[in-house]
């Protein structure tokens, strides 16, 4: 079986061809294209650049194109991407401004170009069904709970994946099947071991954590929305919604101004004066830029944050890791996030730490009671599997 991920951006596409097989899914290929503005044009080019390098003889070839979709009214978990789901994310576009437009764009590209071949979408909000309700629940009234303004969490493909792999490297095997399994069996049993308990820090362009107990998420720094949380890249992340009232009325901002705002012009680039991307923060502030060092004390200050807030509710740690762009390769902001956690258990070793950029591995030091680790994370794999199993039981 023969499943295409596509990761789509508001002006790029990203794939990975997975095809599974007897002995496990195997990555045939993997690409993308910047810049995109005909879709369509970009789809086609996908699929030549796959006959090309020989690894799909025809569009036909592919059992499904799979997504990482982000929010729909009233759907999670993994479906199919019928109109009416389409419709349903369409209902929640203005909560993730940045991703629904185009995800549900490129979906229906897709269902134009590939017609008869399944679209499925795992929602990155699945993760978190297991979640207490406490966790969940926004002091709101009942009726915006029901209308779905509750903590959803989101990066569930990403976390999902750290959970499975920090498992495996902490040698509870036992674990790591059941994770794998999760959203077909439900949380895995644990007989009389004691909890395994990580922190999953997903850093990057948009960055949550998410605390981990035997492999299931009890919460997850994002809410509602993939605007929230963290300061994000060009996105405010969490706010007083009574300052947001306060400035609308203050500057004489409606609403579509305001998201824009919040969306475009918050986050890091507001923080540090214009720069939303870590690597140019992290030069500015070393070249002396007040603003871009202050963008980072906050950005490390949210992060130890959220940090503090799972371990409190796993009653420890057994393992921290740093995952995505930002955690897989700045030393200098891990080292920074570990700082003076010896009392908490937390030493990294700052050889380790200094050498490990974009490859798996400890960081800790060898007497360290929690280990820190590093995971490059593969989110398109738990799309591509959940998919198949999805395929596999309704096809
Ligand atoms: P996205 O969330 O858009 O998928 P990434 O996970 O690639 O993005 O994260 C982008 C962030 O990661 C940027 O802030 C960038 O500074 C940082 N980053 C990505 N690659 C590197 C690298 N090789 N070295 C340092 N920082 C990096």
């Amino acid at each position: 079986m023969n499943i295409l991920v596509a990761n789509i951006g508001s002006t790029s596409l990203k794939y990975r061809l997975y095809a599974f097989r007897e002995e496990g899914p195997k990555l045939l290929a993997k690409g993308g294209f910047e810049r995109v503005t005909d879709y369509a044009a970009t789809i086609n080019e996908c699929l030549a650049e796959l006959r090309h390098n020989g690894v799909l003889q025809e569009a036909s070839d592919l059992d499904a194109v799979a997504f990482k979709v982000i929010v729909a009214k009233g759907i999670s978990g993994c479906v199919r991407l019928t109109e009416s789901a389409l419709e349903a994310m369409e209902h929640f576009s203005r909560l993730a401004p940045a991703h629904n437009p185009p995800y549900i764009a490129g979906i229906r590209q897709f269902a134009e170009t590939l017609p008869g071949v399944p679209l499925i979408g795992l929602f990155e909000t699945a993760f978190y069904q297991w979640a207490p309700p406490a966790f969940r629940r926004y002091a709101v009234p009942a009726s915006w709970q029901e209308a779905g303004m509750e903590r959803l969490g989101f990066h569930g493909a990403s976390h999902k994946f750290i959970a499975e792999r920090s498992a495996q490297l902490l040698g509870r095997e036992d674990l790591s099947a059941g994770i794998e399994d999760l959203y077909q069996k439900g949380p895995p049993a644990v007989a009389g071991e004691k909890p395994l308990r990580v922190i999953s820090c997903h850093l990057g362009g948009s960055s949550s954590i998410t605390g981990l107990r035997n492999g299931v998420a009890i919460g997850n720094s994002f809410g509602t929305s993939p605007q929230s949380g963290l300061p994000q890249n060009n996105r405010s992340g969490d706010l007083d919604p009574f300052a947001l009232l306060h400035m609308m009325r203050e500057e004489n901002l409606d609403v579509a101004a305001t998201e824009k705002l919040l969306c475009t012009e918050g986050g890091l680039k507001a923080l540090s004066g214009g720069y939303n991307d870590l690597r140019d923060i992290k030069s500015q502030a070393d070249s002396g830029n007040e603003q871009a060092r202050l963008a980072i004390d906050v950005l490390v200050e949210q992060i130890r944050h959220w940090i503090g807030s799972f371990y409190l509710s796993l009653n420890g740690l057994d393992a921290l890791v740093f995952t995505a762009g930002i955690g897989e390769n700045n030393p200098w902001l891990r080292e920074a996030v570990c700082r003076d956690l010896d009392q908490l258990g937390l030493q990294l070793d700052p050889t380790k730490n200094e050498s490990l950029r974009g490859e798996e591995g400890e960081i800790s030091s060898p007497d360290s009671p929690v280990k820190v680790l590093v995971i490059p994370t593969n989110e398109e794999l738990v799309v591509a599997r959940e998919a198949q199993r999805l395929l596999h039981h309704t096809p």
